[in-house]
């Protein structure tokens, strides 16, 4: 299957309306994960670009604030619909750039665009307030502004759909946004960028600065200047604490979407068919590459081995392949250093007396990006599994007695963005969810991505939400306006 590159112009970045090439001549290569290959090349824009894309959208700052709420939700109408025309297309440069199955790219599109649609929505509906105030001769209300230009940083496991959470917000609020995209995944946030501009958002609204060898110098350009007034991003926990903290010297907002590490709690009371194909979703989806991964297995020792087996039973008819190839279930690892780390993680955790139930291995003979599923039996609380997220096709399986002992272990870690329990006992159910300590939780599901849930982490997965009807809010300024009447 040829990919199609027609959204996108050759070894090109996207800035202020305009196809930009590197001006000191530096490319980067993007590779297909299953194959190794170079399917494109980006520029390596330096700072001077960056800056320049930010002064572009001081100019587009003013024209989306003069727009109406709603001619920009009709902008983003459109910019959903020129998506979803697209879909093919932009489906196919996800799986040859970051590797998942074309089946999941396309449901990444749908997802991606549910942002715009949503966002198109809010946009004509954001409204003020009227207070009462303490003084009866003034009267208060309340507007809500755009904060600002917003510069944003984003991940490669979702190269559409982590754009248009944020981007999709912020327009819809009045702010232009300047993207640095993962290296790994620059052509689909290329794409994205060119249907927002035809859709006809004034130039300068969406910059997509490609950058890898400039990634740290783009990174402080993004969190230090001054006419930035609100940072978004989404990637490690490690990157967002320094990229936070090099907000602070100009107070700009931030918003963060850290890693997870989300606990699994499995209790004998819970409908184990139901409870192995959400498991299954919710591991193995992406390879294992998503920040909500299931990622430690809690099970009641009295179902232990059978819901062991159950999963088993269907991991062994998991297809790993190419994502380009229909008959592929589960695509490759972003590179050979995540499936390293994998692979470190189930050595540890054999090392330490666990016992591989199936998989434990690379499969070299697919490529070097390629892992076998694994599940793990009989994991020690101390593997570096059960404290590190792995990102990656490894499903290590604890047993617990209590729900107090399991409690205990669902929280000791600092992460909390996702979290999942099974039981068909309402009054635990309830209990438990209320207890877990993360930014959300499912309760016998293993999929609780939603562009009507808020989406984000407590301790230190990270602050803010976003998508649902509040995620606009995180690129608006509330200012009251108090009038004195006498
Ligand atoms: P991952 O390990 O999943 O790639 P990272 O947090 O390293 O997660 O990357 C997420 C995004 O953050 C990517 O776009 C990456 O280039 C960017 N990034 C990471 N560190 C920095 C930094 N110090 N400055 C700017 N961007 C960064």
């Amino acid at each position: 299957m040829s990919v199609c590159f027609s959204l996108i112009q050759p070894d090109s970045a996207y800035v202020n309306g305009e196809w930009v090439q590197s001006q000191s001549n530096q490319y980067f290569d993007i590779y297909d994960p299953a194959s190794g290959r170079v399917v494109a090349k980006v520029p390596d824009l330096d700072e001077s670009q960056c800056v320049a894309a930010i002064e572009g959208a001081s100019a587009a700052a003013e024209k989306l604030k003069s727009l109406t709420g709603k001619s920009r939700g009709q902008i983003l109408r459109r910019w959903f619909e020129l998506v979803l025309e697209s879909k093919d297309d932009i489906a196919q440069l996800i799986t040859v750039e970051n590797g998942k199955p074309l089946a999941e790219a396309k449901g990444e599109v749908s997802y991606a665009s549910d942002f715009i649609d949503w966002f198109a929505g809010a946009a004509p509906r954001i409204s003020g307030t009227v207070e009462q105030a303490s003084n009866p001769s003034n009267r208060v209300i309340t507007i809500k502004q755009p904060v600002g230009i917003v510069g944003i940083i984003t991940p490669w496991n979702f190269p559409a759909a982590m754009i248009t959470r944020k981007v999709a917000a912020a327009l819809a609020a009045g702010c232009p946004c300047i993207v640095k995209p993962a290296p790994e995944t620059p052509l689909t946030a290329l794409a994205l960028a060119n249907l927002a501009s035809r859709a006809g958002f004034p130039d300068g609204s969406i910059s997509i600065v490609t950058t890898r060898k400039n990634t740290i110098a783009i990174g402080k350009v993004l969190t230090q200047h001054p006419l930035i007034r609100k940072f978004s991003f989404t990637g490690s926990t490690a990157a967002g604490k320094i990229l936070s903290s090099q907000c602070t010297q100009t107070v700009k907002r931030v918003s963060l979407e850290l890693g997870g590490n989300a606990p699994v709690i499995v209790f004998e009371d819970a409908d184990l068919e139901r409870t192995t194909d959400a498991i299954l979703m919710s591991k193995f989806r992406l390879s294992g590459q998503t920040c909500v991964c299931a990622n430690r297995i809690y099970v009641q020792s009295s179902i232990y081995d059978k819901l062991a087996a159950m999963l088993k039973a269907k991991v062994e008819r998991f297809r790993l392949g190419a994502g380009l190839d229909p008959e592929t279930t589960h695509g490759p690892l972003i590179n050979k250093q995540a499936v390293d780390k994998v692979d470190y993680h189930v050595r540890d955790a054999v090392e330490r007396g666990a016992k591989i139930l199936v998989g434990g291995q690379r499969a070299p003979q697919l490529g070097e990006s390629f892992y076998l599923p694994t599940i793990l039996l009989d994991v020690p609380f101390d593997a570096l599994c059960a404290r590190e997220e792995t990102f990656g096709p490894l499903l290590p399986m604890f047993k617990f007695e209590t729900e107090d002992e399991v409690m205990t272990l669902a929280n000791k870690l600092e992460a909390g963005l996702a979290g999942y329990l099974f039981t068909t006992n309402v009054s635990r159910a309830w209990q438990v969810a209320e207890g877990v300590e993360v930014g959300m939780i499912g309760v016998n599901t293993g999929i609780i991505s939603d562009v009507a849930s808020p989406f984000g982490g407590v301790k230190q997965s990270g602050q803010g939400r976003e998508g649902s009807s509040i995620g606009i809010d995180e690129y608006l300024e509330v200012s009251p306006i108090i009038v004195n009447g006498k």
